[in-house]
């Protein structure tokens, strides 16, 4: 994923690229890109905790996992739960 924003360990952030020429094209995709994220209609946390539910439900395979299973059926890896 190529990120529009950025932020720094101190906490600064901002749009990637943006100068003072570009500013009004910057600011619309990443308006463009937050449209995106709200027609999903979750939240930040929620997309953390869907993709941590996916990463759950899958092997490191790719097979789809049952909750009951100990060990993947395709390559035989032991489920972490
Ligand atoms: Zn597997």
């Amino acid at each position: 994923m190529n990120r529009l924003t950025y932020k720094e360990p101190n906490g600064d952030w901002g749009i990637v690229g943006m100068t003072e020429e570009n500013a009004d094209q910057k600011m619309y995709a990443a308006a463009c890109k937050l449209l995106d994220y709200e027609e999903t209609g979750l939240g930040p946390d929620e997309i953390e905790r869907k993709i941590v539910q996916l990463e759950l439900e899958h092997c490191t395979c790719g097979m789809a996992i049952d909750s009951d299973w100990l060990h993947c059926p395709k390559c035989g890896a032991i489920i972490v739960r």
